[in-house]
């Protein structure tokens, strides 16, 4: 058994009249017109509480796709002993089988599946068909077959051996089980942050974005099709509270696998350094986080390929991932040109429901996240020190809509330069042709957060500056390209600083983190 390096799964074009298209269109009526049950699924089984809560279109908020259950302290201790009952059989099942399943699962997902799990990462989570398209169906399945790939690179890593001496190293799992928080952005995160830990041979607990149930409920149902076997992974959505008082103190609980705001992952570290001497072993946290995504121009920048990674970075998925550009830095003599330039491609953006295809921009997740967004505009409506020079609306009558909006900020450390917005909202601070150095500098250390950067430039020695003075300000560094969208196999993903402990999303850093080597030394 050799599993082959994977290639990426290739992105479907939906044009008219193309077979998926009207696969897809066919099931976004069917999930309109059929809403759904979700139980939780703990030990194989689906378990219904007391309470439930309803999943929403964002960009629709009557329109109902269903309810979901909610795990209370009850049905979370059930899952732990569940994943602990399921551990022993599964870290031990030889690993041809583990592997079987998840690539089972990638096929099935891309394959049989894919208008279902499309369709409902669209209507869920409000995105348009190639946002859903390279999200739930292509990052999803490359994260499954390139972690059984890499893991299987992995496991043939064994040491030197010397005369009389036979030394191997066992890739054991963890000592007690994982647990995955997973946001709403990007449903091939949920997917990936229960399946890294799961394919190294532990069980895991789940608990999937409130607002992101929908499609992860299908993939959980994916992995069930495939052969995961009882109690692997328990899909226990959940309040947050919930999961920190019984989940995160668990004296077996031997890994944390987070993407999520930092405030909440601060908050699970200071709770398992609060509870350091009750635990099996030490837990392995993995947390990816905030970010501050820049773009920065030199005066060399080929300025049509700057506008239009503004635009595309900023405004993709209504500027909600983690690795949006939300803050620019343009040199004073390209600035008229960018502005130009910016005018026609924003003004080019359609705005509406995620079924009617022509529209690139969709809404924003929900009431909170519209309410946060709206504030900052409003901050900025009433500040002496920033101007909204594109867009500032927003309207939630229908659905949490916010226009895709231009900031031109006086200093580089305004409030929306510097502060994490999660939403289609981009700071520009246009600086003196004069002052690259100082405003480097501000680029550095304007924000604590280092996830996604990218420079735009032509000028080589302007390149190697830029990327040398900003060597620690992002985690994924891109060159004239737009700081989104990492391709797994490609650009491992993950930020430092307070964007996340650096252990690259679908890459063997990340399944490293979930492996317990036992060193063997036999004496023959
Ligand atoms: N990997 C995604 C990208 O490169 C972002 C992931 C996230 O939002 O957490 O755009």
């Amino acid at each position: 058994f050799q599993v082959k390096a994977p290639v990426n799964e290739p992105v479907k074009s939906y044009l008219p009249d193309s077979p998926e298209k009207a696969a897809l269109k066919a099931e976004l009526a069917r999930q309109l017109a059929n809403p759904v049950e979700i139980p939780l699924i703990i030990g194989g089984k689906e378990v219904r509480t007391e309470h439930k809560a309803n999943i929403i279109c964002p960009h629709n908020h009557n329109q109902v796709l269903g309810q979901y259950y909610i795990a209370g302290e009850k049905e979370l201790l059930m899952a732990i002993e569940a994943a602990e009952a399921a551990r022993a059989e599964w870290e031990n099942m030889p690993w041809e089988h583990r592997a079987t399943i998840f690539l089972k699962a990638a096929d099935l997902l891309t394959g049989k599946y894919r208008a279902k799990l499309s369709a409902s990462c669209m209507l869920g989570q409000s995105k348009n068909t190639f946002q859903s398209e390279i999200d739930v169906i292509c990052e999803l399945a490359d994260f499954l077959r390139f972690n059984i790939y890499f893991t299987q690179e992995i496991y043939k890593q064994q040491p030197n051996n010397s005369d009389g001496v036979w030394n191997r190293v066992e890739y054991r799992a963890l000592d007690g089980f994982v647990a995955a928080i997973t946001p709403f952005n990007f449903a091939a995160i949920g997917g990936n942050l229960c399946t890294a830990p799961a394919m190294c041979g532990n069980t895991v607990l789940w608990k999937p974005s409130s607002t992101a149930v929908l499609a992860n409920y299908y993939f959980m149902q994916i992995l069930l099709e495939a052969g995961l076997p009882a109690g692997v992974i328990n899909f226990v959505p959940c309040r947050g509270v919930d999961f920190g008082k019984v989940v995160v103190p668990h004296p077996k609980m031997a890994g944390f696998h987070f993407t999520g705001s930092t405030g909440v992952f601060n908050d699970i570290w200071k709770q398992v350094s609060q509870n350091i001497d009750n635990y099996v072993t030490y837990p392995r946290l993995v947390g990816e986080t905030g970010g501050k995504d820049f773009i920065f121009a030199h005066e060399s920048a080929d300025v049509e390929a700057l506008t239009c990674n503004i635009v595309l970075g900023a405004f993709e998925y209504q500027g909600q991932k983690c690795s949006a550009a939300s803050r620019a830095y343009i040199p004073e003599s390209l600035w008229p040109e960018v502005k130009t330039r910016l005018e026609t491609e924003i003004s080019k953006l359609k705005m509406g429901d995620v079924c009617d295809f022509t529209n690139l921009v969709n809404a924003v997740i929900d009431k909170k996240s519209f309410q946060n967004i709206k504030n900052y505009i409003d901050y900025v409506k009433e500040s002496p020190d920033a101007e909204i020079i594109m867009g500032g609306d927003c309207d939630d009558s229908v659905g949490y809509f916010v226009e895709p909006t231009v900031i031109v900020a006086k200093t580089p450390t305004f409030k929306t330069m510097v502060e994490e917005i999660f939403g289609p909202v981009m700071t520009i601070y246009v600086y003196p042709n004069d002052k690259l150095d100082e405003t480097l500098t501000a680029c550095d250390t304007a924000t604590s957060y280092a996830l996604t950067g990218a420079v735009f430039a032509q000028d080589r020695a302007a390149i190697i500056k830029i990327a040398k003075a900003l060597d620690h300000a992002a985690g994924n560094f891109y060159i004239n390209d737009k700081p989104t969208g990492a391709v797994v196999g490609q650009q491992p993903f993950g930020g430092s600083r307070s964007s996340g402990t650096n252990d690259k999303a679908g890459s063997a850093i990340n399944l490293y983190r979930w492996m317990n080597q036992r060193s063997i030394k036999e004496t023959l």
